[in-house]
């Protein structure tokens, strides 16, 4: 995917330049005057994008922090779970259960109270990540098998500006904040990226495909632009 999309907006009246605003709630916008040519405001973006892609990162760092706590919300495939801490007798890593509205952490009862947090985070990464590769493959598998191409392997990575990625000898990384989204996004994502494996491009042949299984991913794509500063880990 690209680093970042953008709308422009076209001022009316004498105005004669161009502007740019990046926020998380609209995006990155570009102001242009009514007269100014299409060519030259995608100049103006290519010159200004260091500068935008910095302050989208910044947008992305100021995320939510968890405290891992008992009752804290965490997303989980686009549900919220509330943080359930108990404790048990055997010591070893911290087991993650999903139960109906709950995340159930066991802890060992002989682990300190201040280390509870740190445990936590570090058993639910873990859970994250391995629940993420498990749903992430079978969704890849699926729509490599619909599309009829083959990929060489997944990795589930934590980058911060992109959703997917799909290498030329066809490896395929996702973002490990996909496991926070609705199953609907995940799959957005994995359709794009496995149609790159056919289209190495952004051009209509690629959109086609991916509209012909995901007919809503215009909408998709614009949630996780508006949203993705809730996909916090
Ligand atoms: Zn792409």
């Amino acid at each position: 995917m690209a680093s970042f999309s953008y709308r422009i907006l076209r001022k009316k009246g004498i105005a004669s330049n161009a502007s740019i605003t990046v926020s998380a709630e609209r995006g990155v916008v570009v102001r242009a005057p009514f007269w100014m040519p299409k060519g030259i405001i995608e100049n103006f973006i290519q010159e200004k994008s260091l500068w935008i892609e910095k302050h989208l990162e910044r947008l992305s760092l100021k995320k939510i922090t968890k405290h891992y706590f008992e009752g804290e919300k965490h997303l989980y495939f686009g549900k919220e779970y509330s943080l359930s801490i108990v404790t048990t007798r055997t010591p070893g890593r911290s087991k993650i259960s999903l139960l109906e509205d709950t995340i159930q952490v066991e802890l060992y009862e002989g682990l300190p109270k201040e280390k509870h947090p740190e445990k936590i985070e570090e058993a639910l990464l873990y859970w994250y990540l391995e629940k993420g590769i498990e749903t992430i493959t079978e969704k890849v598998n699926y729509y490599s098998q619909e599309i009829g191409v083959e990929y060489q392997k997944i990795n589930l990575k934590k980058v911060s500006s992109i959703w997917g990625s799909c290498s030329p000898t066809n490896c395929l990384s996702f973002n490990r904040k996909l496991v926070m989204a609705p199953h609907e996004i995940v799959d957005y994502v994995v359709i794009h990226e496995v149609a790159h494996m056919v289209h190495r491009n952004h051009g209509s042949g690629f959109w086609n495909l991916v509209k012909s299984f995901d007919p809503q991913y215009k909408y998709h794509r614009r949630w996780l632009k508006l949203n993705h500063h809730l996909l916090s880990i």
